[in-house]
């Protein structure tokens, strides 16, 4: 079997998890092991950026000691002969300080940011070597490239993945997030992007599975971070899983369900620290319950806009929509009457610009500091009083749009931010009897 395994920030978070981390490759006879940071590093190398960016320089440093410290920690306390890897991060270190010397916009916070995974994953190699496996580092800006509309070369990456991991009996570690862009700089496919990076590694080497090992029990019901009594769910269906992951469910970077849907390869979810208990397996099949899940989504700004030009018109969403597609902005949430259109947006970079186009059109009007509250389950039109239940588990929180209906899977609501983590628990208690 060809298993592809990513191990999370907090599974590589130490020297402990790291031996956790060998133990289950190799009981799983893992073909290609993809490592993110440790936990809190690409916090901090983004801080770094942030740092030069605003003109504090001086903040750099304390960064830097702080993330030699906790490497340093882990190498002596995983390692017999740590001084490669000691070598490794004072040349790591070097690079990052010359980039802040000599900063370039962009160019140098992708340099800084990419060098976590680079450190954890040459760490891991060097343990499983000196365990007596044989292990094979494999640089992924090598085979992980994206072409300038950000979009990964599957064929590069199946060429050259599979080029390179031909040896049986051989762990193949490498890391997850960076790669390479068009101009041929280091870069890296977005904040969570690991997970990503699994998923097209398991294309390329046409694995039998795919496995996110992280540190919770799978995908839960309900949010872990906001709602006390959330519970895995042990089967769900690719659509639902990438339903909730783009609608915030952290657990899975949203773009991961994708790749492995369309080339039928499962995704299992797996805790680190609790190896034994069965996460979750996302097939085509699911379970049935009535409700899923439900996931949030934060920072969503709504934009409303009235024209009585609507009035009887064709034609007119189709210059509202040429309007985000221009400025490359997706739309998440649309609700329509016969004088206005309400739309949803996640990414705000081209806010002013797309409403000064709108503007041609009608009156425009903005909402800031919103929420999308998604409920997956089982939302068959023919139901009588679904969309009752769901909207009467939360009639102590204002509702500012719906979206039902484009599916049988999900129900979409809009609410302030600030009502979102009652809103879940009050799903938790109303629809999930928890
Ligand atoms: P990793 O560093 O391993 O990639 P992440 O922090 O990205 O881990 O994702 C795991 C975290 O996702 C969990 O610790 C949990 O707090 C959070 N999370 C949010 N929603 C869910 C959910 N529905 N099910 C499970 N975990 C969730
Ligand atoms: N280390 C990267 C991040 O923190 C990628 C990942 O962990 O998936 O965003
Ligand atoms: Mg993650």
């Amino acid at each position: 079997m060809i298993k592809v395994l990513k191990f999370g920030g907090t599974s590589v978070g130490s020297a402990a998890n790291m031996r956790k981390v060998a133990d289950i490759i190799r009981a799983e006879g893992a073909t290609v092991t993809v490592l993110s940071a440790m936990s809190g590093t690409t916090d901090a190398l983004v801080k770094i950026s942030c740092s030069v960016k605003n003109g504090k320089p001086e903040e750099v440093t304390p960064v830097l000691d702080m993330l030699e410290k906790k490497y340093t920690d882990c190498m002596t306390k995983l390692l017999t002969d740590p001084s490669d890897c000691m070598e490794q991060m004072g040349a790591v270190f070097d690079l990052i300080r010359y980039q802040v010397h000599q900063y370039v916009p962009g160019v140098s916070d992708r340099v800084i940011q990419a060098q976590g995974e680079l450190l954890t994953s040459a760490i891991f190699n060097r343990y499983l070597t000196e365990q007596g496996e044989r292990s094979v580092l494999l640089h992924a800006p090598g085979f992980m490239r994206t072409q300038p509309d950000g979009k990964v070369d599957m064929d590069h990456l199946n060429r050259e993945l599979a080029a390179q991991t031909h040896a049986s009996n051989t762990y193949y570690v490498t890391q997850g997030f960076i790669c390479t862009n068009h101009k041929g700089e280091l870069d890296n496919l977005g904040r969570g992007g690991s997970d990503y990076s699994a998923a097209l590694m398991g294309v390329a080497v046409l694995a039998d599975e795919v496995q996110i090992w992280t540190d919770i029990d799978g995908m839960h019901n309900n949010d872990p971070r906001y709602v006390e009594k959330t519970y895995p769910i042990r089967h769900m269906t690719f659509d639902d899983a990438a339903e909730l992951a783009y609608f915030g469910a952290k657990i899975l970077h949203p773009s991961t369900i994708q790749p492995c849907k369309e080339h039928g390869i499962p995704v299992r979810l797996k805790n680190t620290m609790d190896p034994t208990a069965p996460g979750t397996l996302i097939t085509n099949e699911g379970e049935q319950a009535q409700f899923c899940a439900v996931a949030a989504k934060d920072n969503i700004t709504v934009i409303r806009i009235h024209s009585l030009r609507m009035l009887m018109a064709y034609g007119f969403l189709r210059k509202v929509f040429e309007v985000f597609e221009h400025h490359k902005t997706s739309i998440d949430m649309i609700t329509t009457s016969e004088v206005s259109v309400s739309l949803t947006i996640d990414n705000d970079e081209h806010l002013d610009a797309i409403v000064r186009e709108l503007q041609a059109l009608g009156t425009i009007e903005i909402e800031r500091n919103n929420s999308i509250i998604c409920i997956v389950g089982d939302m068959d039109h023919h139901k009588a009083g679904l969309v009752w239940r769901i909207t009467g588990s939360l009639n102590t929180i204002p509702v500012k749009m719906i979206s039902y209906g484009a599916n049988d899977r999900s129900l979409v609501m809009l609410i302030e931010t600030g009502n979102k983590i009652k809103a879940l628990q009050d799903i938790n208690h109303e629809l999930f009897n928890l």
